[in-house]
């Protein structure tokens, strides 16, 4: 079955062609059904009511819009909720179906919804529990924004939707306000999926996200942000974690591939290219691995003439990991030194750490899924 979320009003227009619509009917077609999945967040073919029966009947023969199922949903002491999602098989190269996390963190005035690119990751970034994980595939642009479309539902976040009293989120506007590409896996190495999610995400008529309110993070996939300047033009982040290329090679290992100096070279193309404001730089905080104040006053150097702020993860620890968060204190001087020279650089609250849904702990169980087979 063909799922209809992902698709633009242009691709859905040809699947409909494929399906028998009448040419002269596509257009509209396509839209009122782009309308029911991404702004009134239908599920079913039923719900579209500006849809002639037979025309319903003749659409869920061939296609679906149903959601993901949610394996397990946790939430955390904070409001932070996580869902494990399943995603089916089908076709030669999906033979079992895969699992993925995804992580919704309300605060005060934003709701943000972390999304999976990938299932495991293909890098092995010292510190990241996903790292850890086998790279099974890539995500599609279905299941990409799939995430977006089943936390909307969850959550209620639709114009007519009931809300949950038990739900924590955002005092006013939407429930999930802001996405982040942060979740499992390396979106530049799936460059077309997560490119044809954001458009629509991004698209007014279709999920209707803003600009500043949608962020692609990435270890450093140096080719994969000129694209991004170009094609998706969101806000960026990066996760830069050391400032040389020694420690950085052994933490984020693309770093053997694109060093610091060429990837903030991409970092000074990107806010003309892309007309933003600022990048974001991620740096999680390594207890006596790379918090020390010698190496903010280098990172302060290598950022000089990038418009940057700097946002200070500390480090979150998953069963096995080698490494222990700096102090509180060391955050804390290390934040300081940055602000004093002119630096935004917030420390991240870890959310969600009990139920592992903070930064680095996501890892499914799809590995052992595919082994049992
Ligand atoms: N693969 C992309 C997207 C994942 S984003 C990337 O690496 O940018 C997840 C962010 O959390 C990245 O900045 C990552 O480096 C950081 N992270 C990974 N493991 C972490 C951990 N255990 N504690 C804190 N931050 C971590
Ligand atoms: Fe992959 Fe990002 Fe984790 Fe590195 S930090 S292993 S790139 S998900």
């Amino acid at each position: 079955m063909i799922s209809l979320i992902g698709l633009n009003r242009t691709q859905l227009s040809e699947a409909l062609e494929s399906a028998g619509v009448p040419s002269a009917q596509l257009k509209m077609r396509a839209q009122q059904i782009s309308h029911w999945i991404y702004v009134r967040g239908a599920t079913s073919f039923d719900e579209m009511l500006n849809l002639s029966k037979q025309l319903r009947e003749q659409l869920k023969k061939e296609f679906t819009v149903a959601l993901p199922e949610i394996v397990e949903e946790q939430v955390s002491v904070d409001g932070t909720r996580k869902w494990l999602l399943r995603f089916p098989a089908g076709g030669a190269d999906r033979p079992a179906p895969v699992e993925v996390e995804t992580v919704y963190i309300p605060e005060a005035e934003r709701g943000t919804l972390c999304v999976s690119s990938q299932v495991g990751c293909s890098l092995t970034c010292t510190f990241c529990h996903t790292g850890t994980q086998k790279m099974v595939r890539n995500l599609d642009a279905s299941e990409i924004l799939a995430q977006v479309l089943l936390a909307r539902h969850r959550l209620g976040d639709y114009p007519d939707a009931e809300m949950d009293p038990e739900i924590i989120a955002p005092l006013s506007g939407r429930k999930v306000s802001n996405m982040v590409m942060m979740g499992m896996g390396e979106p530049l190495f799936n460059f077309d999926h997560v490119k044809q999610a954001l458009l629509i995400a991004l698209d007014d008529e279709a999920c209707g996200f803003s600009r500043r309110r949608v962020t692609l993070s990435t270890s450093g996939v140096v080719p994969g942000i000129d694209r991004t300047a170009k094609e998706i033009r969101c806000m960026l982040a990066i996760s830069l974690h050391a400032v040389n290329d020694d420690l950085r090679d052994e933490l984020v290992p693309i770093n053997r591939k694109y060093n610091i100096a060429e990837l903030l070279d991409a970092c000074r193309r990107y806010p003309l290219a892309a007309n933003c404001r600022r990048i974001t730089f991620e740096y999680v905080m390594l207890k006596d691995v790379n918090d020390s104040l010698e190496e903010a006053r280098e990172l302060v150097r290598l950022l000089r003439g990038i418009p940057a702020k700097v946002n200070l993860i500390p480090f979150n620890p998953w069963p096995g990991s080698k490494y222990e968060c700096s102090s509180k204190k060391q955050i804390g001087r290390f934040a300081n030194y940055l602000m004093e020279q002119g630096f935004e650089s917030p420390v991240r609250t870890p959310r969600g750490r009990d139920i592992f849904a903070a930064c680095g702990q996501l890892k499914s169980a799809t590995e052992k899924t595919i082994a049992l087979k």
